[in-house]
């Protein structure tokens, strides 16, 4: 935010007054959402005190800066993308884990318990889009990949239109052929599995 308003009126406010400034008028300058990336950080310091980027080998952070880059054009094309056409592109991202009950004020709250919650967003991106969050504790379940997998198979669910369904043909052919192989609690998903006469094919050969 310093750094920002440094730049964009090319004015000299030190840090401190510009804190200052803000503390007077009752608004605090929070860093966003605390969250910081290690390279990014480990660059910051470096240049503190060091003005050899001829000499020092800053190739982790040039091939990252490259990256984010990259990952920053994608973004924003997306986002054009998504407002301009019926498409559904989100971008997702665990939040932070919070502690509950989040009440400081109260002490009987300060030295109960915590329940680890959970919150997977997907956010539409593009403007005027919609915002799922995915919510869990851990008494439901935790943060290993198949969780964070599940969150997403959750959202997905909600958001799709309809079910993609099957070929009738090929569902008769598994169910016909594969189903008698199967154990029996496996065979409820291809025996539920919707229909759809024009539904694509999409399997995938390895030649
Ligand atoms: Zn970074
Ligand atoms: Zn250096």
């Amino acid at each position: 935010m310093h750094a920002d308003y440094l730049e964009k009126t090319g004015s000299k406010i030190s840090y401190n007054s510009f804190h200052k400034t803000f503390k007077s008028m009752n608004i605090s300058m929070a860093l966003l959402g605390h969250e910081e990336c290690e390279i990014c950080s480990t660059m910051a310091m470096h240049k503190k005190d060091c003005h050899c980027e001829d000499v020092c080998d800053i190739s982790e952070f040039l091939g990252h800066k490259t990256r984010y880059r990259a990952a920053r054009k994608e973004y924003q094309q997306d986002s054009q993308v998504n407002t301009e056409e019926k498409r559904l592109i989100v971008s997702a991202d665990l939040q932070k884990v919070i502690m509950l009950p989040r009440m400081e004020q109260f002490k009987t709250a300060v030295f109960t318990r915590r329940l680890t919650v959970f919150n997977e967003t997907f956010a539409e991106v593009g403007k005027g889009k919609r915002n799922h969050a995915v919510v869990w504790h851990e008494a439901t379940s935790g943060r290993r990949d198949e969780d964070i997998a599940s969150a997403f198979y959750e959202y997905l669910l909600g958001a799709r239109s309809s079910p993609r369904g099957i070929e009738p043909k090929k569902k008769e052919n598994i169910v016909n052929n594969l189903l008698p192989l199967m154990p029996p609690n496996r065979r409820f998903f291809w025996n539920d599995l919707p229909l759809n006469a024009h539904a694509k094919d999409l399997t995938v050969f390895d030649e």
